[in-house]
């Protein structure tokens, strides 16, 4: 987890924040290194990202409203949370064989007219 309380950079330098990579262990690294994805409606979804200058791994861990604050208070890019992400999805799991089917019938143009056609 990022230390919020490590202290805010003095003008002109960069922020820099203690974080931890699960292979590699504690680092330092600069704001600018991390990403932080904000969901307003549900704060438990709410996470941030950073690659890991040592080992090239993603490391992604949940941004607590604390971590939030102090992240974004020194100068961490702040996104929001895609509404596609908070969609509530329902039916069936699109399988291998539902795409194949989709393939070969679009495949066929008169198939598709007809499609089109009895659709509208
Ligand atoms: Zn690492």
């Amino acid at each position: 987890m990022p230390d919020p309380t490590t202290p805010a950079p003095r003008s002109g330098e960069p922020a820099r924040i203690t974080c931890s990579c699960p292979v590699c262990g504690a680092m330092t690294l600069p704001a600018d290194s991390f990403d932080l994805v904000v969901c307003a409606s549900d704060a438990g979804r709410s996470f941030y990202q950073f690659t890991c200058p040592k080992c090239s791994g993603l490391v992604t861990k949940q941004a607590s409203e604390r971590v939030v604050t102090g992240l974004s208070a020194r100068g961490v890019r702040v996104a929001s949370l895609p509404m596609e992400a908070l969609e509530e999805h329902a039916g069936p799991v699109l399988t291998m064989d539902d795409l194949l089917d989709l393939s070969i019938a679009l495949s066929n143009p008169d198939a598709v007219a007809a499609a089109l056609s009895s659709a509208g």
